[in-house]
C-alpha cells in the first residue's frame, strides 16, 4: 500500500507518474495528480492541463489568458499551441 502524494490517502489502487526532469509521484486520482504535475500557467491560477500555449519561457493554458498577459497578437516564435 502507497500514501498519495496530492492527500495522503493510504490505498493499494495507485498510479506513478514520472515528469519529464525525473520526480516520481504516485496517486490515487488525476485530480490529485494535476496540481503537483502539470505546469502553472503564466497568467494566473490556472493548470495547463492541454498542450498549452508556449512563448518564451512562458507557459500559458489557453489564448484567453495569452491575451489578458497582453499580447494581442501571438507571436511567430510560438512554439506550442494546443486547444
Ligand atoms: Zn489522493
Ligand atoms: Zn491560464
Amino acid at each position: 500500500m502507497s500514501v498519495c502524494d496530492g492527500c495522503g490517502n493510504p490505498s493499494d489502487r495507485m498510479f506513478t507518474v514520472q515528469t519529464y526532469d525525473d520526480r516520481v509521484f504516485v496517486f490515487d486520482s488525476v485530480e490529485r495528480a494535476a496540481p503537483l504535475v502539470a505546469p502553472s500557467c503564466a497568467e494566473g491560477a490556472c493548470i495547463t492541463l492541454s498542450h498549452g500555449i508556449e512563448i518564451g519561457d512562458a507557459i500559458f493554458c489557453c489564448y484567453g489568458c495569452a491575451r489578458r498577459s497582453g499580447l494581442q497578437a501571438l507571436p511567430n516564435n510560438v512554439s506550442n499551441v494546443a486547444g
